[in-house]
C-alpha cells in the first residue's frame, strides 16, 4: 500500500485505475532517458514498444495515452469509412468510448449480445458477417475483450471465434486492457505462467491493446500491438487523434517497470477478490458472482435491494469506496491489501446486519 492511501485510511475498490505509482516506479520514471517521441527519439518509449511487442509476439507496438485511444487507433487502422466491426454489447470499444469509431472514423459497429460467460455465440458472429452487397456495410473486423467485466473468455472459444473471423476474411482485434489479468486467471487453469498465457491469447489476434494504467499499476498509458505495417497506420491515427506525445518516456518508463514487476503479483489481487467474495457469503439478498480475476460483482435482491441506496455512502463514511446500486462492483489492485479486504467485509456485513 502506498503512503497516500495508508495515510487516508481508505480502501478504494472502485477500480484498478486508482493505484498510485510506488516509490520504485517513480524512481524508474525519474531515471528514464528522454527524447522527443514525435521524432521517434525517445529511447524509453522505443524500449517499451519493443518490450511489449516482443512479449506478446508482434512485430511492433505503439505507446498511446489511453486504452480508448488505443482501441480507436486499432479500429480506424483495420477499417475504412463504411466498414463495420462486430463487437459485444458490453465491450468497452462499443459501449464506453463515446462512439468514437463511428464519430471519428465513420466505422459502423455491429453489436451482438453476450452469452452468460461473456462470449459471443459463434453462430451469431457468423450470421452478422454481411455478404458483399451494396446494401451492407463491409464486415471487416471482429473485436473481443478479455477479461470482460472481470470474466476470462474461455481460451477454446477465443481460438474458435478468431479462427471463424479469419476464415471469413475479417481482422481480429483484442481489447486486452486487462490481458495480464486474463492471462493470470488462465495460467491458474493450465498450470502455465501469465506471460506464456498472455502470448497465447494475443497470438489469436491481428492486434491487441493492453492498458498499463489498470492492474499493472502505472499512472498513464496503453500499448497497441500488431504488424509493422498495421502499427504504421495506427501511428497516423494517433497523430490525428492528438495522441502523439513528446518526452513521454517518463510515462513509458513507468509502464516498462510495471511489465517487469507487476505481472506476477496480479494473482494476489485475484486471491483477494476471492476472499472478499467468501467473506460476503451468506448475507440475505446478497448474491455473489464467483470472481474469475480482480473484479467482484454482487447483486442485491429482496431485503438487501430495499436498503441498497444507503450502502455506498455508508461504506464511504467508513473509508471503503466502491460503485454500483443494485449491482455492486469491487475491484482489487496493488493498493489494496488483505487488511483492507477484511475491513470491507466487516463494513458490508455490519450495514446489512444493522
Ligand atoms: C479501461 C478500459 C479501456 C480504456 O482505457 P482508458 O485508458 O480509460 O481510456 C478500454 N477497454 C477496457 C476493457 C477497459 O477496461
Amino acid at each position: 500500500m502506498t503512503m497516500a492511501t495508508a495515510a487516508a485510511g481508505r480502501v478504494d475498490l472502485r477500480s484498478d485505475t486508482v493505484t498510485q505509482p510506488t516509490a520504485a516506479m517513480r524512481e524508474a520514471m525519474l531515471a528514464a532517458p528522454l527524447g522527443d517521441d514525435v521524432f521517434g527519439d525517445d529511447p524509453s518509449v522505443n524500449a517499451l514498444q519493443e518490450k511489449i511487442a516482443a512479449m506478446l509476439g508482434f512485430e511492433a507496438a505503439l505507446f498511446v495515452p489511453t486504452g480508448t485511444q488505443s482501441n480507436l487507433c486499432a479500429i480506424l487502422s483495420h477499417c475504412q469509412r463504411g466498414d463495420e466491426y462486430i463487437v459485444g454489447q458490453m465491450n468497452h470499444c462499443y459501449r464506453w468510448e463515446g462512439g468514437g469509431a463511428a464519430v471519428l472514423g465513420s466505422v459502423q459497429p455491429q453489436p451482438l449480445n453476450h452469452q452468460a460467460d461473456g462470449s459471443l455465440a459463434l453462430a451469431e458472429i457468423e450470421a452478422a458477417i454481411k455478404p458483399d452487397d451494396a446494401h451492407f456495410a463491409r464486415s471487416r473486423l471482429l473485436a473481443l475483450e478479455n477479461t470482460l467485466g472481470g470474466k476470462l473468455l474461455p481460451f477454446d472459444y477465443v481460438q474458435q471465434a478468431t479462427a471463424l473471423a479469419a476464415s471469413k476474411g475479417l481482422n481480429r482485434h483484442l481489447d486486452g486492457a486487462r490481458l495480464f489479468n486474463a492471462a493470470t486467471a488462465q495460467a491458474a487453469l493450465t498450470g502455465s505462467d501469465a506471460r506464456t498465457e498472455a502470448r497465447r491469447i494475443a497470438q489469436c489476434f491481428d492486434s491487441v491493446s493492453v492498458c498499463f494504467s489498470k492492474g499493472l499499476g502505472a499512472p498513464v498509458g496503453s500499448a497497441l500491438c500488431g504488424s509493422r505495417e498495421f502499427i504504421a497506420r495506427a501511428h497516423r491515427v494517433r497523430k490525428m487523434a492528438g495522441g502523439a506525445m513528446r518526452q513521454s518516456g517518463v510515462l513509458a518508463a513507468a509502464a516498462s517497470y510495471a511489465l517487469d514487476h507487476n505481472i506476477d503479483r496480479l494473482a494476489q489481487d485475484h486471491a483477494l477478490a476471492a476472499q472478499l467474495a467468501e467473506g460476503l457469503a451468506g448475507l440475505e439478498g446478497v448474491q455473489i458472482e464467483t470472481p474469475q480475476s480482480n473484479m467482484l460483482f454482487v447483486d442485491l435482491t429482496g431485503v438487501a435491494r430495499e436498503r441498497s441506496a444507503g450502502l455506498i455512502p455508508y461504506l464511504a463514511a467508513h473509508g471503503i469506496l466502491s460503485t454500483g446500486l443494485y449491482r455492486l462492483r469491487f475491484v482489487t489492485h496493488l493498493d489494496v491489501d488483505a487488511a483492507g479486504v477484511h475491513r470491507a467485509i466487516a463494513a458490508i456485513r455490519d450495514y446489512f446486519k444493522a
